[in-house]
C-alpha cells in the first residue's frame, strides 16, 4: 500500500499522521524543522506551541473545552498528551511545552506505521497527501500551493475584524439598512453622534497596540490598503468618517435621523448569528479592543467571539475550495488541516488534523469520507469554514454562534452552552457508532 504523505509536524499534521497510522494505513511524515525553522518556531518537536502553552479553557460548556472533550472521544494524540503534561492554569488546560512536544515526537517517532522525515517539501505531491504546513508555511510550497489555488484564493496575512454574537447586539440601537436602501437591508448599523464620535476617536487614538513581531512588521508594509482603525483615527478627526464609520445614504427610519457617524455590521454566518465590525481590521490589544467598541452605541453588551487581528498567515479561501471532509474539491486525494484552511488555533488545528487523518485513511482503504455532524464543535467549524460567504472569508476560532439551534428558547448563556454540549456530545456518540463500520 502506498504511504499517505501528511506535510508539516505541527499541531494539525502530528494529528493526521496518529489518525492515519491508528487507521492501520501507513504514512510519511514530513517536517521541515530543524534543517529550516519558520520565523516563529524555535525547536525540532513536533506540535511546537509558538507562544502560548494553553489549549484554552477546559470547562465542556465553553468552546474550546466542548472540542477538547471531542477530541478526546476520536483518541486524539494532541489531546491525550496536553492532559498528561498539563500544568496548573486557572480553568486552562495548558502544558509543560517542552514535555508535550519531546513526549509527541517519541510517540510518533516509534509507531511501526509512520515514518518521520525531516526536510521541506517544495511542492504538493501525488498520492493521498494532508497538507498542514500552518500560518508560516515556507514560501517554496506557498507558491505552489498559490499555483493549485489560483492567485486569489491563497492570503499571507490575516487582517480580520472582530465578529459579535448577534444575540449581544442592542437591536434597540442598532437598525438594519444598506446604504442608500440598494438591495434588501444587509447590514446592522450602530449610530453615533458628534459627541459619541469624538470620544471613541478620542479613545482609539490613545489605546494600547500589540507589538508585532519583525517578520509580520515586514508583511505589514505590504497591507496600506487594509489600514487598522486606529490608524485611520489618528490620520485626522475626521478620516474614519470618510471611511468604514460614513453615515451617507444610511438614516434610521425609527427616527429619521442622519447619524454623524455609522459602525457598520456584516452578517458572517448563514444564520446570522455572528456579525462582522466592517473595516475594523486591528492592533489594539484585546483588553483595549472590548473596552473601546463596547462605547459604539449598541454594542454596550457586545460578546465577541474573536478580537481583530493582524498578523501574517498563510491560509486558503476555504468556502471556495473545500468541503467539510476537508478535501479539496478540485483534487479530492489532497486534503488539508490546521491555521492553513482558516481556523484558529491550537485546539482547532488539532481537530483539522484529525478529521482530515480519519479521512486520509478512509481514501486508502477504498471508503468514503466522512462528514461530522454540524451539531458538534468541529463539525460546525468545518460547515463554517466550508461554506462561509469567499468574498468575506477570515479565520475563524471554535465558538457557540456558529451552532445550529437548539429549537429551544434558552436566556440563560451557560445553561445554553451546557444543551448544545450535551447535544454535541451525544451526536458525537452516535456519528462514532455508525461510522466504524461503514
Ligand atoms: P503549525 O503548528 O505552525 O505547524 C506547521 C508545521 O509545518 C510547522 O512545524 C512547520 O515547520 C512545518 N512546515 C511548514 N512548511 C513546511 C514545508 N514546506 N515542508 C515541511 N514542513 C513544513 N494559536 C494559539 O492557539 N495560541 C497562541 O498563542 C498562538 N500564537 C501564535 C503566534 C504566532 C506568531 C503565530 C504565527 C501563530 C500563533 N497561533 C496561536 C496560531 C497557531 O499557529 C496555530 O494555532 C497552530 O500552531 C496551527 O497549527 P498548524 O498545525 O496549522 O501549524
Amino acid at each position: 500500500k502506498q504511504p499517505i504523505q501528511v506535510i508539516g509536524g505541527g499541531l494539525a499534521g502530528t494529528e493526521a499522521a496518529w489518525q492515519i497510522a491508528q487507521a492501520g494505513v501507513p504514512v510519511i511524515l514530513y517536517e521541515m524543522r530543524p534543517k529550516r525553522f519558520s520565523p516563529a518556531h524555535h525547536t525540532e518537536h513536533l506540535a511546537e506551541l509558538v507562544c502560548s502553552n494553553s489549549f484554552g479553557a477546559m470547562a465542556s460548556d465553553r468552546a474550546a473545552g466542548l472540542l477538547h472533550e471531542e477530541l478526546r472521544q476520536l483518541g486524539s494524540i494532541v489531546i491525550q498528551k496536553a492532559d498528561e503534561h498539563a500544568v496548573p492554569a486557572g480553568g486552562a488546560l495548558a502544558v509543560d511545552r517542552g514535555q508535550f512536544g519531546q513526549d509527541l515526537t517519541q510517540t510518533l517517532s516509534s509507531h511501526p506505521l509512520i515514518e518521520f522525515r525531516r526536510g521541506e517539501v517544495q511542492a504538493i505531491p501525488e498520492g493521498i497527501v494532508v497538507l498542514a504546513t500552518g500560518p508560516l508555511t515556507s514560501p517554496d510550497l506557498a507558491e505552489d500551493l498559490r499555483r493549485f489555488t489560483g492567485m486569489e484564493y491563497l492570503s499571507f496575512f490575516d487582517a480580520a475584524s472582530p465578529i459579535i454574537v448577534g444575540d449581544s447586539i442592542n437591536r434597540d440601537i442598532a437598525f438594519m439598512a444598506s446604504r442608500y436602501d440598494k438591495g434588501e437591508a444587509a447590514y446592522l448599523n450602530c449610530p453615533m453622534n458628534k459627541e459619541q464620535y469624538l470620544r471613541f476617536r478620542e479613545e482609539l487614538c490613545k489605546a494600547e497596540q500589540t507589538e508585532l513581531k519583525d517578520f509580520e512588521r515586514e508583511t505589514a508594509k505590504f497591507f496600506e490598503a487594509c489600514l487598522p482603525i486606529e490608524e485611520l483615527a489618528q490620520r485626522g478627526e475626521d478620516t474614519m468618517r470618510y471611511g468604514p464609520l460614513k453615515p451617507v445614504g444610511l438614516s434610521d427610519s425609527r427616527t429619521a435621523e442622519r447619524p454623524y457617524a455609522v459602525v457598520q455590521l456584516r452578517q458572517e454566518d448563514k444564520a446570522g448569528q455572528l456579525w462582522n465590525m466592517v473595516g475594523f481590521q486591528t492592533n489594539l490589544r484585546w483588553g483595549e479592543q472590548k473596552r473601546i467598541f463596547q462605547l459604539i452605541p449598541g454594542l454596550e453588551k457586545a460578546e465577541f467571539v474573536r478580537l481583530g487581528v493582524m498578523h501574517r498567515n498563510t491560509f486558503i479561501n476555504a468556502p471556495q475550495l473545500m468541503h467539510p471532509t476537508l478535501q479539496f474539491k478540485a483534487r479530492p486525494t489532497l486534503l488539508a488541516a490546521g491555521q492553513l484552511i482558516g481556523t484558529e488555533g491550537y485546539t482547532a488545528a488539532a481537530a483539522s488534523g484529525c478529521l482530515a487523518g480519519i479521512n486520509a485513511a478512509r481514501l486508502a482503504l477504498g471508503k468514503e469520507p466522512l462528514t461530522l455532524p454540524a451539531t458538534t464543535m468541529m463539525g460546525a467549524l468545518f460547515e463554517f469554514i466550508s461554506s462561509a460567504s469567499p468574498k468575506h472569508f477570515q479565520p475563524m476560532p471554535p465558538n457557540f454562534g456558529i451552532f445550529p439551534e437548539l429549537g429551544v428558547k434558552i436566556k440563560n448563556k451557560q445553561e445554553r452552552y451546557g444543551h448544545y454540549r450535551d447535544r454535541s456530545l451525544a451526536d458525537l456518540e452516535n456519528w462514532k457508532a455508525d461510522s466504524v463500520d461503514s
